[in-house]
């Protein structure tokens, strides 16, 4: 009985998770996720943060972004996407391109590779925060 206790309390907790990934566009990391959960009442530790959001990942249910120091997690059901990176203000950009599309496929069949899927992220500063350091 301890132990259905506990596997329905590490359902309930997971599902927080994931229910707070979908509300939302953000691309989030744990500690955020272990906030904001904490912010509507349901404290959950960073422990078990950190082992739901792999978990829901490994089945599927939301997808990662590996940035240098850290994952960041997002809904699983946008349309497939890149993303830029501000490395002054974090500001994360999603975009898609055609041409770096097309070209990874070429890149890939050139050297026999079979793509079975990609993440490109770019670093640099983001419009607003080029426009400051210009000035
Ligand atoms: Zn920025
Ligand atoms: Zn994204």
């Amino acid at each position: 009985m301890i132990i259905i206790t506990f596997m329905l309390k590490l359902t309930v907790q997971r599902q927080a998770i994931l229910d707070l990934i979908n509300a939302s566009n953000r691309h989030w990391d744990a500690d955020e996720v272990a906030r904001a959960l904490a912010d509507s009442g349901g404290s959950v530790g960073i422990a078990t943060v950190y082992r739901g959001l792999a978990a829901l990942e490994s089945q599927g249910f939301i997808d990662s972004i590996q940035l240098a120091d850290k994952k960041r997690y997002e809904r699983a059901d946008k349309a497939h996407h890149d993303h830029m990176i501000c490395t002054r203000c974090g500001h994360i950009e999603e975009f898609s391109h055609e041409t770096i599309e097309e070209l990874q496929q070429v890149a890939a069949s050139e050297r026999g590779f079979k793509l079975t899927g990609h993440q490109l992220v770019m670093f640099g500063f983001c419009s607003r925060c080029a426009k400051e350091l210009d000035r």
